[in-house]
């Protein structure tokens, strides 16, 4: 029991709490002591589990050989600052003009998908939208692989410098083919040639200097060289990916960018990377969950479903995912549910033990406000029971509508003890009102050790005013 093992810590000249965060190092250091071994596991591990104990596996095509089809690859434009990549992406989209219905207006959802024409077969090249490697490394950072492609934008009269080395190091790091568009030829002192001559130091060679390497000489301001691009990428993933995807299965892949908007609530890009997803889905994307109310192109257009490769706004989730986070479809709501639920559990618990301490009440709002928590919990202590009841039935009057609502965990009358302070720790974000009365000295002790947030007030509207100023200031929306 939690006594015995903070005896044992004693011994092992560790100060710790029942209810204190500890770090991984003393974890192990007590496991050693009762001869236990302790494994700790990885998030996406943990996540694996998780979702196999749910008979689902993510980042598996299942069924049989004969399932999968050819899919587009997925391209990241990485590169030097103003060496060019926003235009690049502007250009390539603007190429494409033509293949878009018409009445169509292009939506900056995160990432877009071209049609252009190979060897006389139809193809399509998806483009994540987000410029430079931040994003690439943020992603592959969850676990997430994204990227097939990446394009290694070089200015031609600039050549190669470090973010241009940092970004092939990522990309090689993550295993992902590189085609190098060479760009600014159309300016005076472009030297094309140097930066191929650059470039073999860090291993990309050149096919005209006997490398594997595609180098595509482009102007992204006058639209030169954009079609050769497009060649030389699918040249490559034709060359050195095998590329299929199963569309025929419930649909999974990865979220891109997300955000909340003001009239349609959480939206997120999401890219299926195999299945289809279709409109009416229940789906789980990170924490959030939900039913797919409408999907939306690159294009604005409605879709009712989108199959590999292809990135769709997605509308109906409860809150906003992560980038980088994955998402599933799944049989049923409920299921969906399940799965956010126990994965904000787990990322509460895993946050406790990273920090080793929690919330304080503002930075508890900025979480709300990113649509994470709709609750706020409280512990409230007053003098005498009247003021008590009078400022919680106060604070429950509060109004502010119904994404959030304020919940009372406990209240009572005298200081505020150690059982509040392991209350609201026990309960996670839950903060503690003190009305007129001040805690005890150990509870003291505890709620700053471990980061317990403690509000004192004198007066009722003076503590009204201010929980209904922070829950209404959680109600705006941040963009
Ligand atoms: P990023 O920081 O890599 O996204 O670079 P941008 O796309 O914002 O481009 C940086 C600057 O270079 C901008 O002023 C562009 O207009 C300019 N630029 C980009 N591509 C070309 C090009 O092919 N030729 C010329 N002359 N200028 C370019």
């Amino acid at each position: 029991n939690p006594a015995s093992l903070v005896q044992i810590m004693l011994h092992l000249g560790e100060m710790v709490t029942a209810t204190q965060s500890v770090n991984e190092e003393t974890l192990q250091l007590l496991a050693a002591e009762l001869d236990y071994n302790l494994l700790v596991v990885s998030p996406e591990e943990e996540d694996r589990e998780l979702l196999e104990t749910f008979d689902i596996e993510f980042g598996e095509d299942e069924g049989d050989e004969s399932d999968l089809v050819a899919r587009p690859p997925v391209v990241t434009v990485m590169g030097h600052v103003d060496h060019g990549k926003t235009k690049l992406l502007d250009a390539i989209r603007n190429t494409n003009e033509v293949a878009r219905e018409a009445g169509g207006i292009t939506q900056h959802i995160g990432a877009y998908q071209i049609a252009t024409e190979h060897e006389g077969e139809d193809r399509k090249i998806t483009f994540i939208d987000t410029p430079g490697h931040e994003a690439f490394t943020a992603m592959r950072a969850r676990g997430a692989k994204v990227t097939d492609i990446a394009v290694l934008v070089v200015a031609a009269d600039d050549g190669v410098k470090p973010q241009t080395i940092e970004a092939l190091n990522h990309a090689q790091a993550a295993d992902v083919p590189i085609v190098v568009a060479v760009n600014k030829v159309d300016k005076e002192g472009a030297d094309p040639n140097k930066v191929r001559a650059q470039l073999t130091e860090y291993g990309l060679v050149a096919e005209e200097y006997g490398g594997t390497t595609m180098f595509v000489d482009i102007s992204a301001k006058n639209g030169i060289g954009i079609e050769n691009l497009l060649e030389a990428i699918l040249l490559t993933a034709d060359a050195e990916l095998d590329l299929r995807a199963n569309a025929t299965m419930d649909a999974q892949g990865v979220a891109i960018e997300a955000h909340l908007d003001k009239g349609r609530g959480p939206v997120a890009t999401v890219l299926v990377q195999r299945g289809t997803l279709r409109v009416g889905d229940s789906i789980v994307c990170g924490e959030a969950f939900g039913r797919v109310r409408a999907m939306l192109d690159d294009n604005g257009e409605a879709i009712q479903e989108a199959d590999p490769s292809r990135p769709v706004l997605v509308l109906g989730l409860t809150a906003v995912p992560g980038a980088g986070d994955n998402f599933i479809v799944v049989t049923d709501d409920r299921m969906a549910r399940q799965i956010a639920q126990q994965r904000a559990a787990r990322k509460r618990i895993a946050d406790m033990a990273r920090s080793g301490r929690r919330r304080t009440l503002e930075e508890l709002f900025s979480e709300m406000e990113k649509g994470q928590v709709d609750e706020l919990k409280l512990i409230i202590k007053g003098d005498v029971s009247g003021s008590v009841e009078a400022l919680e039935d106060a604070l429950l009057k509060i109004d502010v509508g119904d994404e959030v609502r304020l919940r009372v965990l406990h209240r009572a009358v005298g200081a505020i003890t150690e059982y509040d302070v392991n209350l609201a720790v026990a309960d996670d974000n839950a903060v503690i009102i003190g009305f007129n009365v001040r805690p005890e000295v150990r509870a003291r002790d505890l709620a700053e050790r471990e980061g317990v947030d403690i509000r004192y007030y004198s007066v009722i509207y003076q503590a009204i005013e201010e929980i209904e100023a922070a829950l209404k200031g959680m109600l705006k929306p941040e963009f």
